[in-house]
């Protein structure tokens, strides 16, 4: 049996009359600028458990795409807001989440096989409460996860965090509600994610996302841009503005606001140098926002637009609704508008009823098209999607797997090609961070250049003179502006 909660153990110092842990604003006189501290958040109200360290500590462990992510990233604002410290051990902490994604057959066994791993731990500390959200807990799933996974304390749908965060408020006698604000990340890379829109309403045959997260919800511009002034303040300088369909943001609205007006509004936030949106559907990539990205000046000129298959009957079967034939016109007008566009997809190779005639078809998109970069992947038919159910998965594995090698070596050339014509000149490039030894950045049009220099560039906008290419990425000096 556990323990009761002890009650509120102390209080460290709280922000004017208001009980409420929140960031401390303080002015950076040098730079200009507001700066949020918030290493001190935790600092301001500890409450313990009995059960628990003091303060208390979290641990969480994310597979799958740029959304979940960004949904970890809001849990642990929370968390941090509550007064937990974050671990890098998950036998070291009081809260274990798992964000799961179950978008191909790996991530899903991955994630399986991390929630067994766990059962130990859990057996010898009863009371690390032990939560798993994301993809794999679909609605109305939670029983029967329950049952398969009897050890877990909580299972959460993507972005609905409460009942975790109501079972940590009663552990610590704790009016979460009232001590957790914005969701925006506690301690953000210069280059963030930020969802806004939620779900799905296309029903691709191959694709499980809208049956685990729910339909299409936007949030509104006025919410998106004070999270995003919120992020600034804390050292942000580029968003990456993110949903399953991105350009239809705006369309589950009753007025007619669209993706163009987010992007103008982004723009209009002081502190924000660079603006990203990903993924985009081809049906919605209207000619106002492909105006927006020509006009806005801090929009960079990067578009991921996934095309999936380059034959119309492969498309038909997948559910998308356009041909070829529209796709290339849409990149045409793209191509037209933004003449220095850099162009990235999506792809599925061994599709039910794929021929190597279709096949043949995407590789000759590829060539047409000259795309920056291709992610591409091998079909995998996931159990309740509409091609598990009614397509027969007739591709061989071996063949799947060599129209994907085939095609990730033309599109290794084409990147070589294409990275090539970077040679020499000077480019813009947003410094993210250090790897290998030298300072990393990239392009606006997404492309990942490394330099050496001893100043401490962080976040800082500089000039890179390329000097040499490679299909992956571009190296470079430093230009004294
Ligand atoms: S657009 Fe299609 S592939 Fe993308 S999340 Fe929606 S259903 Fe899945």
């Amino acid at each position: 049996m556990r323990a009761p909660a002890k009650r509120l153990a102390r209080v460290i110092g709280l922000v004017g009359s208001n009980p409420t842990p929140s960031a401390i604003i303080e002015i950076d006189h040098d730079k200009g600028n507001e700066m949020e501290t918030v290493q001190d958040l935790t600092n301001l109200i500890v409450r313990e458990s009995a059960d628990w360290q003091s303060p208390p500590r979290y641990y969480t462990w994310t597979v799958g795409c740029q959304m979940n992510k960004a949904d970890t990233e809001r849990l642990e604002s929370a968390l941090s807001q509550m007064g937990f410290l974050a671990t890098t051990t998950a036998s070291d902490a009081d809260v274990i989440v798992l964000n799961s994604c179950v978008v191909r057959q790996s991530a899903e066994d991955k994630v399986v096989g991390t929630i067994t791993s766990l059962k130990p731990l859990k057996k010898a500390k009863p009371t690390t409460v032990l939560a798993v959200m994301g993809c794999m807990v679909g609605p109305n799933q939670q029983s029967q996860l329950q049952k398969t996974f009897p050890y877990v304390d909580v299972f959460m749908q993507p972005q609905q965090y409460k009942p975790l965060l109501d079972l940590l408020g009663n552990k610590l006698d704790m009016d979460w509600e009232g001590c957790v604000g914005t969701l925006a990340p506690i301690n953000p890379e210069v280059t963030t994610y930020v969802p806004i829109i939620h779900g799905c309403d296309e029903m691709c045959s191959f694709c499980i996302i809208p049956y685990k997260r729910g339909r299409e919800v936007s949030r509104t511009i006025d919410d998106i841009v004070n999270e995003i002034e919120h992020l600034v303040l804390r050292g942000v300088r580029e968003v990456t503005l993110l949903g399953q369909t991105v350009d239809a943001y705006g369309n589950d609205f009753q007025n007619k606001t669209d993706l163009a007006d987010l992007l103008e509004a982004v723009n209009e936030i002081s502190g924000i140098d660079r603006i990203r949106f990903l993924t985009s559907h081809p049906n919605y990539m209207s000619k106002r926002i492909i105006d927006a990205v020509a006009s806005l000046p801090k929009v960079c000129e990067h578009i991921n637009i996934p095309i999936q298959a380059g034959s119309d009957r492969v498309l038909e079967q997948m559910r998308r609704p356009y041909t070829v034939q529209k796709y290339l016109s849409i990149i045409d007008t793209i191509r037209s508008t933004i003449p220095s566009v850099s162009l990235s997809t999506d792809i599925i190779v061994g599709f039910p009823g794929e021929t190597r005639t279709d096949f043949e078809g995407t590789l000759d998109v590829l060539k047409k098209v000259g795309f920056d970069k291709v992610h591409t992947a091998a079909y995998s038919p996931r159990p309740g999607t509409i091609a598990s159910r009614k397509l027969p998965d007739d591709v061989s594995k071996e063949e799947k797997q060599d129209r994907k090698h085939l095609l990730e070596d033309i599109q290794q050339t084409i990147n070589s090609k294409i990275n090539e014509t970077y040679n020499g000149n000077q480019y813009e490039v947003l410094v993210e961070g250090h790897e290998r030894g030298h300072w990393k950045g990239r392009t606006r049009t997404d492309k990942i250049v490394f330099f050496d220099s001893t100043a401490e560039l962080l976040g800082e906008l500089v000039t890179v003179n390329i000097q040499s290419t490679g299909p992956w990425s571009l190296k470079g000096s430093l230009v004294q502006n």
